[in-house]
């Protein structure tokens, strides 16, 4: 019996972007002055709106006046940015949410994970396959049983409820890696089998603010029936460029109980045993960002990032192949070319096009034979890229 928690030997090596990080760099090597465009990180390159880097100013001449200054703060976040977002809910997601089912987050990543603390170790966990790596790895180091369930072309990587039941089950939509977006009737599934269950789903938003289409649903709270059965995660990350600035939130509705615990009262409870709460400056920004004008400046990004996203599915109609994502989403998932695998396609792209991609196969099993594109580049970098991928592509035929 060592000290080490076992369940840490459960995590597979995914040497995804290391991998990919040390392909770029010999080539790199090999081929000194190369002019590589990355299309292949899932971070935002568009810096922080005005609104929000003056917000975070202001913030920090508060904490410098000794009238003003702050110490720790709420451990589920400040009032006027619980209410900032519930407003939200309401007015761009028509959602009614209250406020004290809101809490602050420091990230989406820091809550998916966090939020397991609430359930017993060992428990079944759906997980979708191609997945985001970090549902996977967290259940692994919990301890829990996961069923993975296929994403693939026959289902459009929109899988659908299994048989069999589960405790919790993770989903993400608009989806990272593969830009699916579920439908309301796809989640009205998904909310029916976790009610009937008793299933927790842990619905990750992360990437919300990317749906244009109205009849897409941006919440799964947006469902009938889902606030007895789900939690959403969400996060200012993709939505405002907060990758590095950091916060987030967790929506948990007041009716989701389990053997007569209040999950949401759960959840407090241990943010207060665990968390001092995300920082005054910080949630200041994520104020700024909620507020019209703020709302108005960062759209301009989302929507420059979509643009390049209709740029990326436009290449692929012109050279007939098939994919997923683009509309809704920052980012597209495309079918290899002639039974390629998605390394080769990588390693192609990379020597060929001096294009830096992410290989399917990362993300799953499923993702073999698939490639992730990101839109979050900027625009003239994106037109770029996608002429040297479509020549590279059309000589694969
Ligand atoms: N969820 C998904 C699906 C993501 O792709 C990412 C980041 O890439 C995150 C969550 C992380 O969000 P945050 O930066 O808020 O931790």
């Amino acid at each position: 019996m060592g000290v080490i928690n076992e369940h840490f030997n459960r995590l597979t090596a995914n040497y995804l972007f290391a991998e990919i990080a040390n392909r770029v760099s010999a080539y790199k090597e090999a081929n000194k002055g190369c002019d590589l465009i990355s299309m292949g990180i899932g971070d935002v390159t568009r810096p922080l709106p005005p609104v929000v880097v003056e917000a975070i100013q202001s913030a920090a001449q508060e904490m410098g006046d000794p009238v003003t200054f702050r110490g720790y703060g709420p451990y589920e976040g400040y009032g006027f940015l619980r209410e900032a977002i519930a407003r939200y809910y309401q007015d761009k997601l028509g959602v009614e949410v209250n406020t004290s089912e809101i809490f602050v987050a420091s990230g989406a990543k820091d809550d998916l994970g966090a939020i397991l603390d609430l359930f017993r170790q060992g428990v079944t966990a759906i997980i979708p396959d191609p997945v985001y790596p970090a549902y996977l790895d967290v259940s692994a180091i919990t301890g829990n049983d996961v069923i993975y369930i296929d994403g693939n072309e026959s289902n459009g990587f929109l899988p659908g409820p299994p048989d069999m039941r589960a405790d919790l089950v993770y989903l993400c939509s608009p989806n990272n890696p593969t830009g699916a977006v579920y439908t309301r009737q796809g989640l009205k599934e998904w909310v029916n089998y976790a009610n009937r269950c008793g299933a927790i789903i842990l619905f990750d938003a992360a990437y919300e603010s990317f749906v244009s289409d109205p009849g897409l649903p941006r919440s799964i709270l947006s469902i009938p029936g889902a606030r007895t059965c789900a939690i959403e995660l969400c996060s200012f990350s993709k939505t405002a460029g907060f990758t590095g600035v950091r916060c987030g939130y967790t929506v948990i509705p007041m009716e989701l109980e389990r053997q007569g615990s209040n999950i949401g009262g759960l959840w407090n409870r241990r943010l207060a045993i665990k968390y001092n709460g995300a920082s005054y400056i910080v949630q200041k920004a994520a104020e700024a960002v909620l507020s019209d004008e703020g709302y108005r400046q960062i759209r301009v990004n989302t929507e420059s990032y979509l643009a390049n996203a209709k740029e990326i599915a436009k290449t692929m109609d012109e050279l007939g192949i098939q994919y997923t994502g683009g509309d809704n989403s920052p980012y597209i998932w495309f079918r290899c070319p002639g039974n390629m695998g998605s390394w080769q396609v990588f390693d192609m792209l990379l020597a060929e096009a001096n294009v830096v991609c992410t290989p399917g196969a990362g993300f799953g099993r499923n993702g073999e034979g698939w490639v992730r594109l990101s839109a979050f580049g900027g625009q003239e970098t994106t037109r770029e890229a996608m002429r040297r991928v479509k020549r590279v592509l059309e000589r694969q035929g």
